[in-house]
């Protein structure tokens, strides 16, 4: 039997996403209904508290306040059952599929039924998406495609799981009063996550309990054996949460974080308490292994790249890109304080759809950066580019403009649905071009929203190899492109990797990490990754005086 407050905290997800669906991704409204589902722990099961009490409540403002008067006099919003209607039932994912709108959104619900994922996929297949206005056969299998990569009808994205996860971890810690961690899936970075996990620490576990079965945020679905409770989000993510008392998180981490003979191993004789991760590994005489990591084979799996290894970014924007948000001196900044030797500024050129930088633009920031040099005295500062790899391999910035550039990064932007021996042939011509010398996120697949690209990879491969090509993984969480099966391929190819960022905005310098944590889910050494060379050794790589292979 949920409480009042339960009701209106599964009332408020749902309207949070329909709103979204609605108003679009940005919606202000959406933003402030979720934000709300998380404050009502902090308001009375049974929603009697005053006005007063409830607008005292950070995350509660008078609009929320109405919607919960609303909700407490007819035990139901109007707005709700209004878009609840009109949208199918599985909103959330599918209004990030390309080209959708709000429009499609609901003729996918009232012209063809689809409530799920998998209604669109079945109707995708027997044609009926395309006979929707403004959408043709090409857009129906591409939504078809990018729908049927999810592992089940639960799954979400890492990069929505990271965020949740991060989240639930910080409502944890703040009711639960002790320290938190994300473990399992999310730990491990898979690309795709049903369930999350998270180990939570207290002197009180009958407390948390009751918080666990009372909290408005996710359903509550009972005690596993041991100390896990069972929760559920309010679209059916699973949420798991390892209760533990202080002391014994160390181990719990462990275990939860897996594969289960790698934590067996582990455990076997550990009985003390107060031991973390940390101590666990140095009692048992192993040396620490990334959680990624730590399903491969111990050999492999010790000697895999880390985080502290990487020397530089090769792929950053600022706020020259029409889409960056960091100043020059701040992303320099940045780096100073990530520890690096050098970094490549790479913003975007002219030929992206939403523009970028000309020769003349690549010229005034060739002169920020001689300005700014000075500030930084131990970092290399590199002038580099993202080009545009245009339909037939051509680059977006004439050779008098690359002249300028120590060395670039060249990406696919723009038709992605060329054939294999089209998009095969426009990106191997790109690589042939002696400035570039990284093929930035080289699928170019975005995890639930775009497919990858048909392309050789062999081929790829071979042409970086040949070219002194490094092959990137990108840092962004809906990215991790190259992914790991394909940077394993690429190293045992003989390629070399780099570890990139690709922020945009200040926060995302630490992408990096993800695209490490991919790395190592691949088996990856520094090696094999071109950003893990000190300075003056990368300065000769971009000269071609050094060859580098995995
Ligand atoms: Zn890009
Ligand atoms: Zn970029």
């Amino acid at each position: 039997m949920s409480s009042p407050r339960q009701s209106l905290g599964a009332a408020l997800w749902r309207l949070s996403d329909l709103v979204r669906a609605d108003e679009g991704r940005r919606s202000f409204r959406a933003k402030a209904y979720r934000r709300a589902v998380w404050s009502l722990d902090d308001v009375a099961p049974d929603l009697t508290d005053s006005p007063e009490m409830m607008l005292a409540v950070p995350g509660i403002g008078p609009g929320v306040l109405k919607l919960i008067d609303e909700f407490r006099s007819k035990g139901e919003i109007a707005l709700l059952e209004r878009l609840d209607a009109l949208y199918p039932q599985d909103v959330a994912r599918l209004r990030r599929l390309p080209r959708m709108t709000p429009a499609l959104l609901r003729s996918l619900k009232t012209e063809l039924g689809v409530d799920q994922a998998v209604d669109l996929i079945v109707a995708a297949e027997s044609g009926g998406v395309e006979t929707m206005k403004g959408v043709g056969p090409a857009t129906a299998e591409r939504w078809a495609r990018i729908l049927e990569l999810a592992p089940g009808p639960r799954a979400i994205p890492a990069f929505q799981a990271a965020a949740l996860a991060e989240a639930f971890e910080r409502h944890l810690a703040h009711h639960l009063g002790g320290a938190t961690w994300v473990t399992g899936s999310v730990r491990v970075l898979d690309e795709w996550v049903e369930t999350i996990d998270i180990v939570a620490e207290t002197s009180d576990p009958a407390r948390a309990e009751q918080f666990l079965s009372e909290t408005s945020v996710a359903r509550y679905l009972g005690r596993l054996e041991g100390d896990r409770a069972r929760l559920e989000t309010h679209d059916g993510v699973g949420l798991r949460v390892h209760v533990t008392n202080p002391g014994r998180a160390g181990a719990r981490l462990v275990e939860t974080t897996g594969p289960s003979d790698h934590a067996a191993a582990l455990l076997a004789g550990v009985e003390d308490d107060n031991l973390t991760e940390l101590d666990i590994y140095a009692l048992s005489g192993r040396v620490w292994i990334p959680p990624p990591a730590r399903g491969l084979p111990e050999a492999t799996a010790s000697g895999v790249v880390r985080l502290a290894e990487v020397r530089g970014d090769l792929h950053v924007h600022t706020d020259r890109s029409p889409d960056g948000r960091m100043s020059l001196v701040e992303v320099l900044a940045a780096g100073v304080d990530r520890g690096y030797e050098y970094v490549l500024i790479t913003d975007h050129t002219s030929g992206l759809r939403f523009g970028g930088l000309d020769p003349q633009a690549l010229r005034r920031q060739r002169a920020d950066i001689d300005s700014v040099r000075s500030r930084f005295p131990d970092l290399l500062v590199l002038q580099g580019a993202e080009l545009n790899v245009d339909r037939d391999g051509g680059l977006d910035v004439d050779e008098e403009g690359l002249a300028l550039l120590d060395m670039a990064v060249a990406g696919v932007h723009s038709h992605f649905d060329l054939d294999r021996a089209e998009q095969t042939a426009r990106v191997l011509t790109a690589m042939r071009h002696p400035k570039v010398r990284v093929l930035a996120h080289p699928t170019g697949r975005r995890i639930g929203i775009r497919s990858a690209i048909e392309v050789d990879l062999e081929a790829v491969f071979a042409t970086a190899v040949e070219h002194g090509v490094a092959l990137e993984v990108n840092g962004h969480r809906d990215r991790l492109d190259l992914s790991a099966p394909l940077a394993t391929a690429a190293v045992a190819a003989g390629a070399v990797l780099a570890a990139n960022s690709d922020a945009h905005r200040v926060g995302e310098m630490g992408n990096v990490a993800n695209s490490v944590a991919t790395m190592q889910k691949a088996g990856v050494g520094p090696v094999s990754v071109i950003n893990t060379l000190p300075v003056d050794r990368f300065r000769d790589w971009i000269s071609g005086s050094v060859t580098v292979s995995g």
